[in-house]
């Protein structure tokens, strides 16, 4: 196999070039390289379209340009062979770059034209795991997602550049065949076409006429605060494409917020409970207690008994419509001391004659009460 050359001199670009220079750079040598503009030498032009492509998929993206910079064509998968991996600006670009173009919009068939032709996109799945802090604060992540995607170098069409896809002969470009039988018109699609209405003479040498690539992208994803478990976000466009020339479905990411060691949520409302000790529970303390954002002082008023509930209002999570907070409910259980040594036990008999309370059943309705904060 032919040595890679190096990124940036395929694209006579110096290592330190901007963005912008390096989107010029591609873009002049695609204009002059494009097999269509070569006619005469088509082969060596697709060549040469290839390799700046690929340069370009690297270094318009930042984070694999970083990988490039420091270890080569190893750390982007460079080694040759198979699909490049393009980046996932790339198709915007080419819209950028070559839509208004004499020529070219046509080539890659996108802009307005993709929106008539077949729909049926592939709609797809991510499912991501978050903390709850995370969903409390919102997140900006990065995933990764192998998708097929409209072959960059027939733009989707799967006819080979130079040629166009031609309407269908059987169907007459309509991708379903009527016929009559009997009384009815029955409608079926058509199987030269598999539906499409177009068929290609010449097949794209970059995708063998499949009109897409396999292709794994890296999105950026950003998260709302106060997202909860199931939450789906929907990313629209980014899913795969089905067919030739059909319009990418989108891509549905649902979150699962992994469980807290101690924070229930029910709603915008967190829970937890928090064990005080007698003296506490009987004198009153002010507690440092956890919230989701860092620490906040608690009072336990003087003769608290096992069971209360302490509200912090707004330390719930936020609301995914932006409307406030909810709340933090923390409820308090006495941990009665158990191992006490001699004279700590003959302290709490002295106590006990004042501390007597009436062993009597507790009403069924403050027995349900109890049972409630602590089921
Ligand atoms: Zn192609
Ligand atoms: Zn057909």
């Amino acid at each position: 196999m032919k040595q890679k050359r190096d990124y940036y001199e395929v694209l006579g670009v110096s290592r330190e070039s901007s963005d912008q220079e390096i989107k010029s750079a591609y873009r002049r040598l695609a204009m002059q390289h494009h097999p269509d503009r070569n006619p005469d030498n088509q082969e060596e032009a697709e060549e040469k379209f290839k390799e700046i492509t690929e340069a370009y998929s690297v270094l318009a993206d930042a984070q694999k340009r970083a990988a490039y910079d420091r270890f080569g064509h190893a750390a982007v998968g460079g080694g040759g062979g198979g699909a490049p991996d393009f980046n996932s600006t790339i198709f915007s670009d080419f819209e950028d770059i070559f839509g208004d173009l004499f020529g070219f919009g046509d080539v890659f068939g996108r802009g307005g034209r993709a929106r008539t032709r077949s729909a049926g996109g592939v709609d797809l799945r991510y499912d991501l795991e978050i903390s709850l802090g995370e969903a409390a604060k919102g997140l900006e992540t990065k995933i990764k997602i192998p998708r097929w995607e409209a072959c960059a170098m027939c733009g989707g069409t799967g006819a080979k550049s130079g040629s166009k896809p031609a309407s269908c002969p059987t169907c007459s470009g309509h991708g379903q065949i009527r016929h009559q039988q009997g009384f009815f018109t029955v409608t079926r699609t058509c199987p030269q076409c598999q539906g499409v209405g177009q068929v290609i003479r010449e097949a794209c040498i970059h995708c063998k006429g499949e009109g897409r690539t396999n292709a794994e992208r890296v999105l950026g994803l950003k998260i709302p605060p106060g997202v909860d478990d199931g939450t789906r976000l929907r990313v629209a466009g980014e899913g795969g494409v089905a067919t030739r020339g059909s319009a990418p479905g989108d891509l549905y990411v649902i979150l699962k917020i992994r469980e807290h060691a101690f924070f229930e949520r029910r709603g915008n409302d967190l829970y937890y409970t928090i064990p005080i000790s007698i003296s506490q529970a009987a004198l009153g303390a002010d507690i440092i207690v956890p919230t989701l954002i860092g620490e906040e002082r608690l009072r336990i008023p003087e003769g608290t008994q096992s069971g209360s509930v302490f509200r912090l209002r707004g330390m719930g999570m936020p609301s995914l419509e932006g409307r406030g907070h909810g709340d933090l409910y923390i409820s308090v259980f006495v941990v009665t001391p158990t191992r006490l040594a001699r004279d700590h036990r003959r302290w709490l008999e002295i106590l006990a004659p004042f501390v007597r309370v009436d062993n009597q059943p507790l009403e069924r309705r403050a027995a349900e009460k109890v049972k409630d904060i602590f089921g």
